[in-house]
């Protein structure tokens, strides 16, 4: 059988598209939010329902070729070059119990499209930094919540998952239903098959109150220094983070800030404006901050907290838990990044971890970092001229906090995943231990082995092409 024969077999069975590279469509289809990455998969299938999905693992599987799944590509680090791609992004079904506090949601859903349907009703559930992000692919990977101090991991929220496992069969997964599978799947990232949905627990909140406030970056050592007193008085609930930011001149950035270093410090805190006004104050005295845009906000204005970029960036990070940061910590991170140093990435940031992410999972899971005091990240634009700079960046500012890392990271602050050694390091050695386990369970012919999977302990190597057919 030829492989225009079988994609046409393939196109048969499902109500969504089938492209190849060089279709009309495929293109647009295909591109991640991470636009550094252009996949050239032997086929991309745009599901239209969860059936479409088990069609075309099956139909993968059927013939030992790779599957992947992509939402909005926000967490793609390499291109596809062989097998089936499976797009997720209009699996965009939301369905919202107020009364039991719960939502379903497809695997194409962002936050974006669920906040508004439950913000209203005093309800809001965790989302990270940008709510451009898919919920699935952030949940399968942990998700580290704005409000994570407060809450815990988003993983900790899922009440069920509806998988389809390389050996084409549909589940539904839960804490009494395939429970070693629903534990992995929490944390292990999109190892173990395509999901297409799952059940979250929604979380009611009356006062939502945050925001940012940058600084001169001239002022960083001032502004880290205040940040790490100030963070040791917190509160268990009050979220902070800290970054470096080096924005470039572009015209979309408003003009106090356009082309400028700085510092950002971001808050969130589930309160009222008076406690959180209180416990901001301290930080708005020092150096002389360029804007302060801290104050009560409706949760549906959640992105204003970190104020990630709203527009797809070609991007290049990594990061590492930290046990500690430091006087010699901040110096070492200043020596690489700071002012008056040439480091060529967008960002460096600090987001403190401990309160209810120090707590552990009420339901078994694979999230890590949960002893870790800090995740670190830097994030480069692979954009010219500074693109082929931006990996050697990376490391070096890695190497430079090396001394208080935990030799961990959170799987959705990794970054390009390297050898096995490398890849184990995005869970704990606990979590890994279960997830490959699990891998060679669930997912013994290896089939799910782009982004963030494990290679299987017996040694196959993850990237082995196998032909079409
Ligand atoms: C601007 C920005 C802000 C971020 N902020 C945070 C944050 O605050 N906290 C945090 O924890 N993370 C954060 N992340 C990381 C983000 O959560 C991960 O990149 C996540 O994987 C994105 O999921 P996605 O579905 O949007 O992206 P995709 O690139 O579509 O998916 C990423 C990966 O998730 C897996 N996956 C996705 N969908 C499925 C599926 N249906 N079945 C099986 N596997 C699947 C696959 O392995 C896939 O490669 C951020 C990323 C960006 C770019």
């Amino acid at each position: 059988m030829t492989v225009a024969m079988a994609i046409a077999d393939l196109q048969d069975e499902v109500e969504g598209r089938v492209l190849r590279p060089g279709d009309e469509g495929f293109a647009e289809a295909a591109r991640p939010w991470n636009v550094a990455v252009q996949h050239e998969p032997d086929a991309l299938l745009e599901a239209a329902s969860a059936a479409d999905v088990a069609a075309g693992v099956r139909w993968a599987a059927a013939q030992k070729l790779p599957i992947a799944a992509q939402s909005t590509g926000h967490g793609v680090t390499d291109a596809m070059y062989d097998g089936l791609l499976i797009s997720t992004r209009l699996l965009k079904d939301v369905e919202v119990d107020i009364a039991a506090r719960t939502a379903r949601v497809g695997a194409g859903v962002q936050w974006k499209d669920l906040l508004p349907k439950i913000v209203p009703h005093g309800l809001i559930a965790l989302n990270g930094s940008s709510s451009d992000v898919g919920i699935v692919g952030y949940i399968l990977g942990g998700g580290l919540p704005v409000l994570g101090r407060a809450f815990g991991f988003a993983a900790d929220f899922v009440r069920s998952i509806d998988v389809v496992t390389p050996d084409g069969r549909s589940r539904t997964v839960d804490a009494g239903h395939d429970a070693d599978l629903f534990a992995v799947l929490k944390g292990g990232k999109g190892n173990f098959g395509v999901v297409t949905g799952l059940e979250l627990d929604l979380i009611p909140l009356t006062d939502f109150y945050g925001g940012s406030i940058m600084y001169p970056g001239e002022d960083a050592e001032e502004v880290f220094t205040a940040f790490r007193a100030w963070v040791a008085g917190l509160p268990d609930d009050a979220c902070p983070s800290i970054a470096l930011l080096r924005l470039p001149p572009e015209e979309f950035i408003p003009e106090p800030i356009r082309g400028r270093f700085l510092v950002h410090l971001r808050f969130a805190y589930p309160g009222t404006a008076e406690e959180g006004d209180r416990l901001i104050a301290p930080m708005r005295h020092v150096s002389t901050p360029v804007m302060d845009m801290v104050g009560p906000l409706g949760y549906e204005q959640v992105d204003l907290v970190s104020m990630d970029p709203a527009d797809p960036l070609p991007f290049e990070n990594g990061g590492a838990l930290l046990t500690d940061f430091d006087e010699d910590a901040q110096r070492a991170l200043l020596d690489v990044a700071g002012p008056g140093k040439q480091f060529p990435a967008l960002l460096v940031e600090l987001r403190l971890l401990g309160g209810a992410l120090g707590k552990p999972s009420p339901v078994l899971d694979a999230v890590s970092g949960r002893d870790a005091a800090w995740i670190t990240q830097a994030v480069g634009v692979l954009a010219p001229p500074i693109a082929a700079m931006v990996p050697d960046a990376i490391a070096a500012f890695l190497e430079a906090l090396r001394p208080w890392s935990t030799g961990r990271t959170l799987v959705n602050f990794h970054g390009r995943p390297g050898d096995a050694e490398d890849r184990a390091r995005a869970w704990s050695p606990d979590a890994y231990d279960a997830i490959t386990k699990a891998k060679r369970r669930y997912d013994p012919d290896n089939l799910m082995r782009f982004g963030h999977a494990v290679q299987l302990p017996s040694g196959e190597p993850a990237e082995a092409a196998l032909p079409l057919l």
